[in-house]
């Protein structure tokens, strides 16, 4: 079976479910965030999962706020995680539901396990519960209300509701076993009192479900098959059976949580939290500042939901946590882009280089390929003149070993053109080089030159000055300075003072005929995309990657 290798963990217990007809034909999953920050990459591997999943097996996926949190919850991240889940290339189609639509269904719910004797309304305070609750070696000790009668509770769940109490006062807990090995079946909280506004059901409810229940029974109203969410909730999976006990289905089916390893990236943050101080503090520009491992941030930054589908592929499904190298993020892009994208020449440092030799005033047109590796995109006309710009990087006044690039005395290639030799350095009163004067072997053309394959060790990328285009060039590093981050210190300690720097750069006059969210790779420095911060007479781009596969080198090691 071909197939087969192929197939994660969650695949097989669907595949399984399939045979069984556990659910008939269905499959139906959901994705669940709650709103209340802007989606990051862990959350696109939860995204593709779920859609990816259900599309593999015929089924469906429901978009779902989890907004029964009303403290820190946010009209604009629900647009924004709309707009992120669609520019994955993901459709809900009509189904998209919010949580906080549920409460009246979760209050009477709520009300039938009260009736049942599942569930008590406790008057010891949060800290007491905490204290009641014990530890792993030892059991917990039951509240004092906990056998309240029936009609008590009733009465008392009804009067939390009515606003009658103040936050705190009183909670609604289910009733299931203070000794249970398993600290989330002691008695966990089902509902609290919180006198908050919310914000889509504003000041309704001043009681609000916990995750623990709002989440089973969300599904079971929406009729999920699999509900798939990360690791942390395995030890919350018996309380999720629990709470679904006394649920009637029109079929009698019921959801199922299935756990998978969270997706940690190296030098990636992945805490809605965490990142939200990032763009409080201003460490950032924004949520979707193109250093952001957030959606947003990722889209700003030139990826494309294809390299972040084939990203979340490659990664695979695991049971247990780890880490994957941002490399292998960087190499999907380029993957994707490789073939794709034209090749144009921009000088992102620029130093001016005066070939002496050349007459002042000519200009050549020369033939540059779009994309080496892609015949199909054709070719472009560049302009060569007199004066030009170089990279400053590509200069050495005192050459190290091994430096094959422009140092004085010495010849390179100008990529598409003429081998060039440095006779000249000038500098400013500071000691600041200025200009490199050059000589060109007018012999040496490219194409069609006698010397036209005279080996020199360097090749240059490089502008004409006369129809070159100011651009404004971000380059950027990693946010976090180390690998991982480190829980212990103030995350504002582990940025990296270094993540963006700016250029002012050189391109060709090519460029002017792209526009926002284009992408091309600019040769020998990466591949790039153009920033919304364009206007319409100055271009700003952003580095997607750098060119260098490191990815490649690690899988060879
Ligand atoms: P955060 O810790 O960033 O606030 P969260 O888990 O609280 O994340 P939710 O909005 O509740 O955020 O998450 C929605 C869905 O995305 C959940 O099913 C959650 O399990 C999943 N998810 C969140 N982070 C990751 C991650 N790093 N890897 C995989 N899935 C994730
Ligand atoms: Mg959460």
């Amino acid at each position: 079976m071909e197939q087969e290798k192929n197939k994660n963990f969650i695949e097989s217990s669907i595949e399984k479910d399939i045979q069984e007809k556990k659910y008939g034909d269905r499959i139906h999953t959901r994705f669940p965030p709650e709103p209340n920050g802007y989606l990051h990459i862990g959350h696109a591997k939860s995204i593709c999962l779920n859609f990816g999943i259900a599309k593999k097996y015929g089924g469906i996926t429901n978009l779902r706020f989890d907004d029964t949190n009303p403290s820190k919850e946010d009209t604009e991240y629900v647009n924004s995680i709309k707009e992120d889940v669609e520019w994955l290339g993901f459709s809900w189609d009509d189904r998209m539901f919010y949580a906080s639509d549920y409460f009246p269904i979760l209050y009477d719910y709520a009300v039938k396990l009260i009736s049942l004797g599942k569930a008590y309304v406790d008057d010891l305070s949060g800290e007491e519960i905490h204290a009641y609750r014990g530890t792993f070696n030892e059991p917990g000790k039951e509240s004092p209300y906990r056998d309240r009668s029936v009609e008590e509770n009733l009465r008392l769940f009804q009067e939390m509701k009515e606003g009658k109490y103040q936050d705190g006062e009183k909670v609604l807990r289910a009733k299931i076993d203070m000794a249970s090995p398993n600290l989330n079946m002691r008695d966990p909280v089902l509902y609290r009192i919180l006198h908050a506004s919310h914000h889509r059901t504003g000041n309704t409810w001043c009681i609000y479900p916990m995750y623990d229940f709002a989440h089973p029974v969300s599904d079971a109203i929406e009729r999920i098959t699999h509900s798939i969410c990360t690791l942390e909730f395995e030890a919350h999976r018996p309380l999720y059976n629990w709470v679904l006990k006394d649920w009637e289905d029109p079929e009698g089916q019921k959801p199922q949580q299935i756990e998978f390893a969270r997706l940690n990236v190296t030098h990636m943050i992945t805490s809605k939290r965490k990142l939200r101080a990032l763009v409080e503090k201003g460490v950032v520009r924004g949520w979707d500042d193109p250093r952001m491992p957030t959606i947003s941030g990722i889209r700003r930054r030139g990826y494309t939901p294809a390299s972040i589908r084939d990203f979340c592929e490659r990664i695979g499904v695991a049971k247990a946590d780890s880490m994957v190298d941002s490399a292998l993020l960087e190499y999907c892009i380029r993957e994707d882009l490789k073939l794709k994208v034209p090749r144009i020449m921009t000088v992102i440092d620029p130093i001016k280089v005066v070939l002496v030799d050349y007459p002042e005033g000519k200009t050549e047109t020369l033939i540059a390929d779009n994309n080496q590796e892609n015949e199909s995109m054709g070719q472009r006309k560049i302009t060569f003149s007199r004066e030009l710009y170089i990279e400053r990087q590509d200069f050495m006044e005192e050459p190290v070993r091994k430096f094959f690039r422009l140092a004085p005395g010495k010849e390179v290639r100008l990529k598409y053109a003429y081998i060039i030799k440095c006779e000249r350095v000038l500098k400013d009163e500071q000691g600041n080089i200025i200009e490199i004067h050059c000589t060109h072997d007018p012999e040496s053309k490219s194409g069609t030159g006698e010397n036209a394959n005279r080996k020199v060790k360097g090749t240059l990328h490089w502008v004409s000055a006369a129809d070159a285009v100011d651009i404004t060039t971000r380059m950027y590093d990693y946010l976090l300075t180390d690998n991982e981050e480190d829980g212990d210190k103030d995350i504002l300690e582990q940025i990296n003072p270094q993540s963006l720097v700016e250029y002012q750069s050189k391109a060709e006059a090519y460029i002017k005929e792209f526009k926002q969210g284009n992408s091309f790779q600019f040769l020998r420095q990466g591949y790039f995309v153009i920033d919304p911060d364009t206007t319409s007479d100055h271009i700003v781009v952003n580095r997607i990657v750098g060119l260098r596969d490191t990815w490649a080198k690690m899988q060879k090691k």
